[in-house]
C-alpha cells in the first residue's frame, strides 16, 4: 500500500491529479499511467520489503553526504571506549587487567537495525536511531553503572572526559562556523526554490524546429520552415493563447488547423502545435542562410507572455 501511494504520488506530480485519479479508478487512464505507477510501486515494495537496510548502506547517497559534513565536533551516537574498555572477556581482562564498564552483553549490537557494532567506532551505516543507547542504558542500570556508555557525544570531548572533566556545552557543538555555514547554504537553497515557485512564468513555451528537411521550397518559390511548438498553460484556468513571430515582416506565421493563430488550452495542460513560417522566394530571409526569429505567445485572458528564440533557414545564396 505504501509502495502504491508513493508510486501514485510521483505520477500525480506530472499530471492533473484529480482527473488522473478519476481515470485510474474508472480504468480509463492511459496504459502509460498504469505502467509508470507500477514501476515505483514494485521497486518501493522490493526495496522496502526485502532489500531494506542494504539500500541504506549501498544505494542511499545520504550516508556519504553526512560523512563529508561531519567532523570531530559533531554530536553523534558513539561509545565511550575509555570507560567501557577493556570489556569483559577481552584478552586484557583475561590477563588480569581491571575490567571496564562494558560487560560484552551484545545488547547494543542485537538491537541495531543496521547490524553494526557501535563499539568499533562511528560507521557510515549508522542511522543514529539511538536504539543502542537505550539498550546499553538498560544494561548499565541493571549492573549499577552510570548510564551513557553508549551515548550522543562528540569525539573532540574525549580528552576532557578521559581527564574526568565535563564535556563542552552542547550549544558550543551546535553553533559553530561550520554548522552556521551549512544552515545558511541549505536555507538559501530552500528560499531560492520557494522564490522560483512564486516567480515562475504561467506559460511554458518551447519550439523545436523540424530539420528533416531544413526547409521546403513551395510551388510559388517561397521557402517554408516547420516547427513544433509546445505551450504549457501553467495557470488554473482554461485560456486562449495567441502565437506571434517577432522577425522581419517578410516572414509569415501559419498554425496548422488554426487560421486565427489562436489555441485553446486547458488549465495545467500542454498543447503541441505544428507551425509553419513562410518567406516569399525573393525575400531576404528566403535568400539568407539563416535568420534569427523569436516566437512569443500571449494569454489573451491576462496578457501573460512567454518568448523563445529560434532560427529560420533559407536557401543561402
Ligand atoms: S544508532 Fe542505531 S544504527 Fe547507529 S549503531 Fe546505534 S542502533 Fe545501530
Ligand atoms: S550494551 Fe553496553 S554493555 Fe552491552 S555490549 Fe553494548 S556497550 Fe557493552
Amino acid at each position: 500500500m505504501i509502495g502504491l501511494l508513493t508510486g501514485g504520488a510521483w505520477v500525480f506530480y506530472f499530471a492533473d491529479a484529480p482527473t488522473l485519479a478519476r481515470d485510474l479508478i474508472s480504468l480509463n487512464a492511459h496504459p502509460i499511467a498504469y505502467t509508470t505507477i507500477a514501476i515505483p510501486t514494485s521497486t518501493t515494495f522490493f526495496f522496502g520489503g526485502f532489500a531494506r537496510e542494504q539500500i541504506c548502506i549501498y544505494a542511499c547517497p545520504w550516508p556519504r553526504i553526512q560523512a563529508v559534513m561531519m567532523d570531530e565536533d559533531s554530536i553523534t551516537v558513539g561509545y565511550r571506549g575509555w570507560r567501557g574498555e577493556p570489556r569483559k572477556g577481552s584478552e586484557d581482562v583475561e590477563n588480569g587487567a581491571d575490567m571496564g564498564d562494558c560487560i560484552n552483553c551484545m545488547a547494543c549490537v542485537n538491537v541495531c537495525p543496521m547490524g553494526i557494532d557501535i563499539r568499533d567506532g562511528q560507521q557510515m551505516e549508522c542511522i543514529t536511531c539511538a536504539l543502542c543507547i537505550d539498550a546499553c542504558d538498560d544494561v548499565m542500570e541493571k549492573i549499577g553503572k552510570p548510564r551513557g556508555l553508549v551515548d550522543y557525544m562528540a569525539l573532540s570531548d574525549e580528552p576532557l572526559e578521559r581527564a574526568g572533566q565535563k564535556p563542552r556545552n552542547i550549544w558550543m557543538h551546535i553553533f559553530r562556523p561550520r554548522t552556521i555555514l551549512y544552515s545558511v547554504l541549505w536555507s538559501s537553497v530552500g528560499i531560492m526554490l520557494v522564490f522560483a515557485l512564486f516567480v515562475r512564468s504561467p506559460i511554458d513555451l518551447s519550439v523545436a524546429p523540424i530539420r528533416n528537411p531544413v526547409f521546403v521550397t513551395l510551388s510559388d518559390g517561397s521557402i517554408r520552415n516547420t516547427y513544433d511548438i509546445r505551450i504549457r498553460n501553467q495557470s488554473n484556468d482554461e485560456s486562449t493563447f495567441e502565437i506571434h513571430l517577432n522577425a522581419t515582416p517578410d516572414l509569415l506565421l501559419k498554425l496548422e488547423g488554426h487560421p486565427d493563430d489562436r489555441l485553446q488550452i486547458d488549465a495545467q495542460s500542454m498543447k503541441l502545435q505544428r507551425v509553419y513560417v513562410v518567406a516569399p522566394g525573393e525575400s531576404e530571409p528566403a535568400r539568407a542562410e539563416h535568420t534569427d526569429v523569436r516566437f512569443w505567445v500571449e494569454n489573451l485572458a491576462d496578457g501573460a507572455r512567454a518568448y523563445t528564440n529560434s532560427t529560420f533557414f533559407g536557401k543561402g545564396n
